[in-house]
Order: structure tokens, then sequence, then C-alpha cells
């Protein structure tokens, strides 16, 4: 059986968080295979310990895809400090790969970065790494790879668990597993009060109900306490983002001179996106088209803004109203980096003072210990593209790795399984409930 099937049987997609479907990727031909190890939100450290224990597996993986790609070169992203790791990754390492060893910055972990760095190639706007013959895979996506080419379905998620817990760590969960058994059996919340910043502080979203569950994408939860300076950042309605944004903005300019795809080259200027805010939205088709490149990496609203405004969120809003009005932006100059882009950089270490983090900037060590759990809710949407079907019914019984819900081989989207034994209690358009 080709890879290609081997990975779309086992439903395995980007588990970084972008959960694209990896058999596409499979099936291309390109030059240049990337492994992302280039792990950069502050306090999730899943991807280190995942390198560092399961060295063998993940190159197994990206040595699949470099032959099914017939790639002549695969590239290996990871950060200079994670010595250990890089130390059990060159273990295994062939001719045919080369470790791009990158800086401690935020954030490296971006597609367009690495690309850029590992292989000088540019990602034209709004494309994607095939356009330039590369394909990037989170570290953990190729493990899945690894696995899927021995028949092992996706059914666990690696996440790291940080912040105010009693015991910051990374562990193997059921997909579908609620974030409330999650953050029992780090040993619990060290605060009464708190909020989850789930997929990072950067870029995730914040949630407080604990019945939310983990994903194929899921890579991390950071607990928070309720009153911290990001929980309460976050928290702000949305009227307040543009009010104090029109009033306060003096076009410093900072949000776009910090902006990581500004930097590469890419038309994207969020102070001028903001300008849409403070002139009543006179200008907004014009102003609003600075936003349409933007990664979403959350740099100009939580570092750059002297001000604490929210110009990433101005971008997102943006990109909607772009969208709405059916306007499609074109870059017009060449994608050309710029010449002060390498002092620009922001190191972690500073992000995590800006964002008041420092007293959870912790390691969070692989738990090996296997969690076991009565209940998971699995959703039928955990990736890009097609929902899948539920091909289980109310009552029927199933075992870890059965297939519970598909899509077909035709379309964008991917399959999924029951990740626990146990008997399916309910079946909506959205999930399925399965109780051991
Ligand atoms: S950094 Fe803040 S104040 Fe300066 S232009 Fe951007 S949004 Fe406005
Ligand atoms: S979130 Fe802000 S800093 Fe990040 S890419 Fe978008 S505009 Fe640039």
């Amino acid at each position: 059986m080709s890879l290609f099937k081997k990975i779309f049987d086992a439903g395995v997609v980007g588990a970084g968080g972008a959960g694209f479907p990896a058999h596409v990727k499979a099936k291309s031909k390109v030059e240049y295979v990337l492994a992302n190890g280039a792990e950069c939100e502050p306090l999730i450290h899943k991807d280190y310990e995942l390198m560092f224990h399961f060295p063998k597996e993940i190159i197994k993986g990206l040595e699949l895809l470099i032959e099914s790609t017939s790639a002549k070169k695969g590239f290996f992203g990871i950060k200079e400090k994670n010595v250990k790791a890089i130390s059990e990754i060159s273990k295994y390492l062939n001719g045919k790969t080369e470790l791009t060893k990158l800086g401690d910055f935020y954030p490296s972990g971006d597609e367009y970065e690495l690309v850029y760095e590992a292989t000088g190639r540019l990602i034209p706007p709004a494309g994607i790494p095939l356009d330039i013959g590369c394909v990037v895979n989170n570290v953990e996506t190729l493990y899945n790879i690894a696995m899927a080419e021995k028949d092992i379905t996706v059914t666990k998620k690696f996440i790291c668990v940080a912040g105010a817990v009693k015991n910051p760590s990374s562990f193997f969960v059921p997909v579908g597993i609620s974030f409330k058994d999650v953050i029992d059996f780090t040993g619990g919340s060290k605060v009464k009060e708190f909020g989850i910043f789930v997929g990072g502080v950067m870029m995730g979203h914040l949630a407080f109900d604990l019945n939310e569950v983990v994903t194929k994408t899921t890579a991390g939860i950071i607990v928070l306490p309720k009153e911290h300076y990001l929980i309460k950042r976050k928290n702000q309605p949305e009227q307040n983002w543009h009010r104090i944004g029109k009033s306060a903005c003096d076009q410093c300019s900072y949000c776009t001179e910090f902006c990581p795809r500004y930097l590469l080259g890419y038309q994207v200027e969020p102070h001028k996106v903001m300008r849409s805010l403070q002139f009543t939205k006179t200008g907004a088709a014009v102003w609003n088209q600075m936003a349409d490149l933007c990664c979403s990496c959350g740099l100009c609203t939580l570092y750059a803004c002297p001000e604490d405004l929210y110009p990433k969120e101005a971008c997102d809003n943006a990109k909607v109203e772009m969208r709405i009005a059916g306007i499609k932006f074109a870059q017009q100059k060449p994608v050309k980096v710029h010449p002060i882009k390498d002092g620009r950089r922001v190191p972690l270490k500073q992000l995590i003072m800006k964002l008041k983090l420092q007293d959870y900037d912790v390691d969070a060590p692989f738990n090996s210990k296997n969690i076991s759990v009565s209940k998971v809710k699995i959703p039928l949407q955990q990736h890009i593209g097609v929902k899948a079907k539920a091909n289980v019914k109310q009552g029927q019984t199933v075992k870890a790795g059965n297939l519970i819900g598909r899509v077909n081989e035709n379309e964008l989207g991917s399959n999924i399984h029951s990740s626990i034994n146990g008997r399916v209690t309910e079946v909506t358009n959205k999930y399925i409930l399965i109780e051991s």
C-alpha cells in the first residue's frame, strides 16, 4: 500500500496546530522536505520532549516523506539551544538531511520563516511552501506518519500542559479527552480561578470551559490565573479593542516595524490597518488590504505596541471584512527581505518577560504514565477541509483505533478514529461521544 493511502487511512493531520491533512503532502513532488521542530510558543515544550524521546520515529517519518515526494534533500529545523534533542536527532540522520539550527526567537516556527532560514527561498505572497518546491511538517506529524506506515491510526495527541499547574509536563492523551482530565493528570491547577490558553498564548484561543476537549491539533494547554495580565488583555470585549485603538493609536508604526512578515518582505502593515479604525472606516477597503498577508502571530499586539492596543485583532477583522467584500490583495512589489530583519528579531526570553510569564517559564518533562479516561468526545472536524461523516451508531461498541468518522479519498479532509475502547453513547453532526 502507498504511503499516501496509509497516511490517509490513519487520519494524520498537521499536529502543530494547522491541521492540514498530511496525505496531500505525501502525494506531492518536491525538492525539499522540512521537519519543523522550531517550537516557539512561550512555555510549550512538547516538540522538544518528543524530539528527545522519539528521535528515531520522527526521522523515520521524515525519510518516508523524502522518499514518497522524491525530494533530493531534507532539512530539520531545530533551535540551537535544544542541545540534548539535537544530539538524539543527530544519531539517526542520514546524509540526505541537514540540520537547520535556529536562534531562540519568536516566531521561528512560522513556515515562511523556516523555509527561508533553511533554503533561502521566499514563499510567494499568500502562497504555500509547495509553490517553491517544499513541504513542511511538524515533528509530531512526522512521528504520526511513521506510525501510519505501521498501520497505527491517530488516536493520541502529544501535549504540553504548563502555567499554573502543579506539575507542568508533556504526555500522550487520547484524542477527545477533556481539559479537566488533562489538568487533573498534572496534579491540578495551583489557583482556584483560571483561564486556559489552548494552543499557546500567542496564537491560541482563550477558554474557560473545562469540558472542552483535546483534538489532533492541540499543541498545549497553558493555565493562568484569572487575574493574569494576558487573560485580562485577551478577555477585553471586541468593542473595546476598536474604541481604545481609535483614540490611542498614534501611528508610531512599531507594530509594523516588528512584524515578522513585514520584515521578510511581505506587504503587511498593521499600523495602516489601524487607520481603518481611526478614520471612522473611511478608506477601510484600502487600509484593510495591508492585513491580507498577516499570519496572526500576535507579536504586534502582545509585544510591539507601546500602547497595549490590538493591531493583530484589527488585522483579523480586516481579513474577514475583505473576504466579505470580495477584495483580494495582490502584493505590489517584489518580496525582499528587510535589511534590518536580523536586528529586529524578538528573543523568546524577552517576549516571556513582556508577557509576564517568567514565573511559569520552566521545563515540562515527558511523563510516560498512561492516562486513563472513562469518556471522550471526539469532534468530526479537527482538520482543514471537509468534516468527517460519522460511520458509527449510538450503542455500538468500538475499540481504540477503529474508524468512527470518514471522508472520501478525493476530498480534502481526514478520517477520525476512536481513541478508547467503549460504547458510542451519542452521535451528532459535530462529535461522537464514547464511554468505556
Ligand atoms: S504600535 Fe500601537 S500605537 Fe503604534 S501604530 Fe501600531 S497600533 Fe498604533
Ligand atoms: S499578527 Fe501582527 S506582527 Fe504578526 S503577522 Fe500579523 S500584523 Fe504582523
